[in-house]
């Protein structure tokens, strides 16, 4: 079986972010450890049930997860590597935030092979980042470059927000400058979307969030496509762009329909094609691994057609877009004339464009890529 890749889930936070709706909780530092036992024991049984397996990418995301000690990081990744082989080139990422990062923690990273760290900036504005709620300012994010890239760790991603209440233009292009002008060697910007159950939820409720305007936030999208451009970044991804050689080979997991494992609370795992989802509160996660039950809140089986609108949609957010030819050799050419109609008409939209074998999103495409997403649900 070719590499899988594996997520490992670290569901806590300093404290929650104004517009988050990730499964991360604040205020557990009391159960870190036992947290990150209970998600060596996960690796440990799952291993003893399915041996044998290699993998090629590892992702420990939260959340965050270099709030956890050296030793626990350390600890979860000597597990996982005594369960299952990861290549000698795997790519093992490590999601972080400025002001909770020291330098013993990123040499244990360095040491025991963390070779990329994706690390939150969303804003180069302090004052942006108060709003938000971030715990940290720009001068530490620029101190947790220096603490990891001092220990020898260079790849390192960074996530930007664009539409964010009150920013301005030239904010956003100042967050770019600032990304690009330290190097990153990938990075991902994302527009903002304000989720229910969120403080910014509220807020936009009560006619109190003062909104960037839909014009001016596709505007600092395509800013951000060509300032990235110009800066040597490949847009490959409809929100990521990396320099040459550093595409995240993790995600594009997910994106081509790759078999991934998820360890920890709200980890989820595509594997022989189940899609198996663990329950998300760390409490319930760490007694149900005590007690030796499964901490598996749902298992649902993918059948061949979800599977083929799956690789639609998620494989139509990459630049290049799908092969029609690999689908077609993958699922057969009946399955795919099932799509015909969506796809004329899409293209009829100026939505898709076909290129030989390929099918990708046209410029216009990649503003309305819900709605051609929605076509292939
Ligand atoms: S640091 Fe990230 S995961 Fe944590 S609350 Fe903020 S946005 Fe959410």
């Amino acid at each position: 079986m070719e590499p899988v890749g594996v997520y490992i889930h670290i569901p806590f936070c300093v404290k929650k972010c104004n517009y988050c709706d990730f499964p991360s909780f604040p205020g557990f530092e009391g159960i870190f450890h036992e947290y990150a036992s209970a998600v060596c024991k996960e690796m440990e049984r799952f291993a003893a049930e399915h041996g044998n397996l290699s993998a090629d990418s590892v992702f420990i995301g939260g959340g965050t997860p270099s709030l956890l000690s050296a030793e626990d990081v350390t600890g979860i990744i000597r597990t996982l590597r005594s369960v299952l082989k990861i290549t000698a080139d795997a790519e093992i990422t490590l999601e972080a935030n400025p002001g909770t990062i020291n330098h013993e923690k990123a040499l244990a990273w360095k040491d025991t092979g963390v070779t990329r760290i994706s690390l939150g900036l969303q804003a180069a504005q302090d004052h942006l980042l108060r709003s938000m709620g971030r715990i940290h300012t720009r001068e530490m994010f620029l101190k947790s470059i220096e603490l990891v890239r001092g220990v020898g760790i260079g790849n390192i991603n960074t996530d930007i927000i664009f539409g964010l209440p009150g920013q301005t233009m030239d904010d956003w292009l100042e967050t770019l400058e600032f990304a690009t002008g330290n190097n990153m060697n990938h990075i991902s910007a994302y527009s903002l979307q304000i989720e229910k159950g969120t403080p910014w939820f509220e807020l936009q409720k009560n006619g109190e969030l003062t909104y960037v305007d839909e014009d001016l936030e596709r505007e600092m999208y395509h800013r951000a496509i060509q300032r990235l451009g110009e800066n040597g970044y490949c847009h490959y991804e409809i929100s990521n762009f990396a320099r040459p050689g550093y595409v995240s080979r993790h995600n594009l997991k997910y994106w081509t329909g790759k078999p991934y494992l998820g360890f920890g609370a709200s980890a989820s795992s595509f594997f022989h094609d189940e899609r198996v989802a663990n329950v998300g509160d760390p409490l319930e996660y760490i007694r149900k691994i005590r007690e030796n039950e499964s901490p598996w809140f749902s298992r649902e089986t993918i059948g061949k057609s979800e599977k083929l609108s799956e690789r639609f949609f998620l494989g139509l957010r990459l630049i290049q877009g799908i092969s029609l030819t690999s689908l077609e050799n993958e699922f057969g050419r009946e399955a795919i004339n099932h799509y015909s109609d969506t796809i004329r008409q899409l293209e009829g939209r100026q939505l898709l464009v076909k290129e030989g074998e390929m099918l990708r999103l046209t410029k216009k495409g990649l503003d309305f890529a819900n709605q051609v997403w929605m076509e292939f649900i």
